[in-house]
């Protein structure tokens, strides 16, 4: 039987892609986006996949800002974004930057002590005792490292008790 005339003989011509791979010499269609930069984030590149995936490997968030600016928004992320957080009002209420200092000053000297809140003064104390004995430099031969320590473990207890206890 005779094939009707308009029966599709031969496959239509593949669609070119509405966009080039952005990348330069690249002659892959454009699928998939990649925002310009943090500021222009509704703004795109148009990459082939493995264009995309080289450009948002190499896509520093951070691009365009200052070091103060980038420093702020790591604390910023580090610091709030820890939901058992909790400080007395001194730390609340301020601006955000002397609130975010604060917060990290405390966030270090938790680290010293290995402690986590919720604690009491008498942990507090308890584990400071420790850390004394641990480190003091008598117990090292007056060893500098050790004196070093014992002065960031006291920076520590007092920004500790400054911060939780007063
Ligand atoms: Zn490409």
């Amino acid at each position: 039987m005779r094939r009707p005339v308009s029966d599709p003989v031969f496959a239509a011509e593949p669609e070119p892609p509405l966009r080039g791979c952005d990348h330069p010499g690249c002659a892959a269609g454009g699928e998939f986006r990649a925002p310009k930069s943090r500021l222009e984030l509704d703004r795109y590149h148009w990459f082939c996949l493995e264009h995309v995936r080289a450009y948002n490997s190499a896509w520093n968030y951070y691009r365009g800002m200052s070091d103060a600016e980038i420093e702020a928004e790591i604390r910023h992320d580090t610091v709030w974004q820890r939901p058992s957080w909790k400080h007395n009002g001194r730390a609340n209420g301020h601006g955000s930057e002397a609130a975010a200092r604060a917060a990290s000053a405390c966030d270090q000297a938790l680290a010293v002590f290995d402690i986590e809140p919720p604690f009491t003064v008498v942990r507090l104390k308890a584990r400071y005792k420790v850390l004394v004995k641990e480190h003091h430099p008598d117990a090292h031969g007056g060893d500098k490292a050790a004196e070093e320590r014992l002065k960031i473990i006291n920076q520590a207890y007092a920004t500790l008790k400054a911060s939780y206890f007063s």
